[in-house]
């Protein structure tokens, strides 16, 4: 299989979702901007909350500690499409754990609570969800849409390609993550790409060990072999986001 990375294929769409959160959040205040996108110049930028009330101007720090740093629109655009990315790894976990039954597959788990965290970001610039329907497999772009079932089919197949098809979604999340956090300076959404890329790592490090008990290789296309191999081959890293699975991919 070839896919560029989904950023790099869905930046399209993700653009048209973003200025379409843009639109939605109107004039209001004194917020300019909105703090999302428009990105360039922009005194007052940092209100990103669209229920802020009238008035409130744009001193209110989020609910998350420290002050909004506006993002570019590129950073934007990526935020859209990492909320979207956490769907499809949900998805695809929760579809092909049903069908084989391994444990390692519980990782579903840890993408919900990733999904979760990148709802939180969205609210806290005062974005629109691109996640109107969370159905399984359903979403709004259509190459997340078609990479789903492109995995799904090939994860079908045998319990290791479905190990395999649970390395290229950890490895293209890595690549992806390392796009998305690239010129971000709001240190709060830098620090959640930093726990979920360290999360992803270890699910990276799950589903290459059981592709080793498995008898299986696995080809590395988003990361160098490697880069893929190094980070297999190191221990468990802990921290909030990644803590949960051990190696085995057990609770
Ligand atoms: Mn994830
Ligand atoms: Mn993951």
């Amino acid at each position: 299989m070839t896919y560029r990375t989904l950023i790099k294929v869905a930046f399209a769409s993700s653009i048209i979702l973003f200025a379409g959160a843009s639109i939605a959040m109107g004039p209001g205040g004194n917020c300019g901007g909105v703090g999302v996108g428009v990105g360039v110049g922009g005194g007052g930028g940092g209100c990103g909350d669209e229920q802020n009330k009238a008035g409130s101007g744009c001193q209110i720090s989020s609910s998350l500690g420290a002050p909004v740093v506006e993002l570019s629109s590129e950073s934007a655009a990526t935020l859209l499409q990492m909320r979207e990315e956490e769907k499809l790894a949900r998805d695809v976990y929760a579809e092909l754990g049903e069908k084989w039954g391994a444990k390692v597959f519980n990782i579903a788990k840890a993408e919900q609570k990733h999904m979760h965290a990148m709802k939180k970001m969205l609210d806290r610039f005062g974005m629109q969800d691109p996640i109107t329907d969370d159905s399984r497999g359903v979403f709004q772009s259509q190459s997340v849409a078609d990479l789903y079932n492109q995995l799904v089919e090939s994860g079908s197949e045998s319990l290791l390609a479905a190990l395999q098809v649970g390395a290229k979604i950890e490895e293209l999340d890595l690549s992806d993550l390392r796009i998305a956090a690239d010129g971000v300076n709001d240190p709060v959404l830098a620090k959640v790409y930093s726990n979920l890329s360290r999360a992803t790592r270890n699910h990276l490090r799950a589903f290459a060990a059981q592709i080793e008990r498995e008898g299986g290789t696995y080809t590395a296309e988003f990361l160098t072999q490697e880069e893929f191999d190094t980070i297999a081959a190191s221990d468990f890293e802990k921290g909030h986001a990644g803590a949960q699975t051990k190696r085995n991919g057990q609770k």
